[in-house]
């Protein structure tokens, strides 16, 4: 058997676009070995172009197609689920590149749909309060993510979710995520591998959207203990006997090589 490998790659490769201890060289080994993979990122600053550049300055040999992002399948989605329809991105960074087959706006009163992007600074009291007279103007509203942080060399970040939930409780209804713990791009990513769910190891530093949201769409799921992982987090999940569980943890990816020939084996 050979099992595919599915990445996450901030806190897991990188950090701050730094590649954490050990990350280069695990990555060229497994590569080395001809194993099957792809990246799944739920990274909005960057296109799949400019994430593999920061990857290369690294010192990891990524092809952009090799990396799925949010954007790419959230413009994937809003295409197939309202095509023609013009949409206005609320997002922290450009993100036009993975976003093609969509007509974009940069008027909200003209907005057909709405897609809220990664948090930052765009994320004003303005632009939520846009968001959200859309909202109650029946206009659909689709989210990248819904991760709640993200970590930096400065520390944790507010992220997307934290206004996502702000949003649904004020108007009353459900906003649809695409990225990771979606199904969606853990289905593209095994489909693009050509393998079954169960022949891929998704590995994670975000247990609820890497870990779990794999193992929930029967992946193999691997937490590793670097970004943003926290133990006390883990316990608390884990508190009592019927808490979720990841398949598997390691220190960092450091580890994965020899993990991954005990799981291939
Ligand atoms: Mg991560």
């Amino acid at each position: 058997m050979t099992l595919g490998l599915l990445l996450d790659i901030d806190g897991v490769m990188v950090t701050s676009w730094q590649a954490l201890p050990g990350a280069v060289d695990a990555l060229a080994t497994l590569d080395e070995r001809g194993v099957p993979r792809m990246f799944l990122t739920n990274t909005t600053s960057r296109s799949r172009t400019e994430i593999a550049c920061a990857l290369g300055k690294c010192g990891f040999d990524v092809a952009p197609e090799e990396i799925l992002t949010a954007a790419k399948l959230t413009a994937e989605y809003v295409s197939a689920n309202y095509p023609g329809k013009r949409v206005w991105v609320l997002n922290q960074g450009p993100i036009a590149e993975d976003m093609t087959g969509v007509e974009l706006t940069d008027d909200p009163a003209s907005a057909q749909v709405v897609v809220l992007g990664g948090a930052g600074s765009v994320f004003t009291h303005d632009a939520l309060s846009t968001v959200l007279e859309l909202m109650i103007a029946k206009v659909p509203v689709v989210a990248m993510h819904r991760s709640m942080t993200w970590s930096t060399a400065q520390g944790l970040k507010i992220d997307t979710g934290v206004y996502l939930e702000g949003l649904e409780k004020a108007v009353g209804r459900k906003i649809k995520a695409v990225g990771k713990p979606s199904p969606v791009g853990f289905r593209a990513a095994v489909d693009l591998m050509g393998l079954e769910p169960n022949q891929v190891v998704m590995v994670g530093d975000d247990m609820h959207n890497d870990v779990l949201g794999a193992q929930a769409s029967a992946l193999i799921g691997v937490l590793v203990r670097t970004g943003k992982f926290r133990a006390d987090a883990l316990r608390e999940l884990q508190r009592d006997e019927f808490g979720p569980v990841p398949d598997h943890i390691i220190d960092s990816v450091a580890d994965l090589p020899a993990l991954y020939d005990r799981l291939n084996g």
